[in-house]
């Protein structure tokens, strides 16, 4: 019975697992006081078959997160005909800002000025500045990805001059919890990074990307505008054709 009703949760019933994360987040609005609809669901489709995509995006999803460059290409070529918003959340590598830029709306993983530069210099002026977010590294010991938080300041002003980029927020991957209080906590430190920013003359930079399918209460809890779920909407990666 258990093995049943697994299979069909990850293979069929993407529509009830879509409808239970957006029922969670309006819930998790409610009890922390946020606003209703100021937390911005993005589905995260690393490994997903672009027909399922499709079928999230048919179900009215349409914001994805991609964390593999190529992947993400094939994927908007079988999707093209889709209006999807599409964020890049994954590590970048200098020699793929190119694609980054001509193809994404967002990129949550800056985390260093050279990186930033580039994708100015290659975002298509028809397209408008590129949104990004600077992704920061709340667990030293956990992740290389991601400036520290005393860099953020540096490196927020070095972007803010550059015209082909938004900065708009910031981005975190804390190390993996099983506990609220302590979710909190970290996440805690990229709110209050945001503020600082703000408080310095970085108005737009109003994202906060943290929380992912473990952890998206404590992250709405802590002012989470975009939530990034992957496992709770296509099921675990890698146990689905
Ligand atoms: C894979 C991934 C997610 C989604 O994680 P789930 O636990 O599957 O919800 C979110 N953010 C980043 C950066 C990821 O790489």
């Amino acid at each position: 019975m258990q093995l049943m009703t697994t299979l069909t949760n990850y293979t069929g019933n993407l529509q009830a697992a879509l409808a239970s994360v957006k029922q969670r987040i309006a819930e998790f609005e409610q009890k922390y006081a946020r606003e209703p609809g100021s937390v911005q669901l993005l589905a995260v489709s690393k490994t997903q078959p672009a027909a399922r995509v499709g079928a999230v995006y048919e179900l009215g999803q349409h914001c994805f997160a991609e964390n593999y460059l190529q992947e993400a290409l094939a994927k908007m070529a079988a999707l093209s005909d889709c209006a999807i918003d599409w964020h890049f959340i994954g590590p970048i590598q200098s020699n793929k800002t190119r694609d980054l830029a001509t193809h994404f709306d967002w990129v949550h993983s800056v985390d260093r000025l050279k990186i930033a530069q580039r994708l100015n210099e290659q975002r298509p002026g028809q397209r408008g500045p590129l949104k990004v977010l600077i992704q920061v590294n709340l667990s030293e010991e956990h992740s290389k990805s991601g400036v520290a938080l005393n860099e953020v300041g540096a490196l927020a002003t070095a972007i803010a001059q550059l015209p082909q980029l938004q900065l708009s927020g910031l981005m975190a991957i804390p190390a993996p919890s099983s506990d609220v209080t302590a979710q909190r906590q970290v996440f805690r430190r990229l709110a209050q990074a945001r503020a600082e920013l703000q408080a310095e003359g970085h108005r737009q930079c109003r994202e906060l990307s943290m929380g992912m399918s473990s952890d998206f209460e404590a992250a709405i809890a802590e002012g989470a505008t975009m939530v990034r779920i992957g496992t709770d909407i296509f099921g675990a990666r890698g146990t689905m054709p």
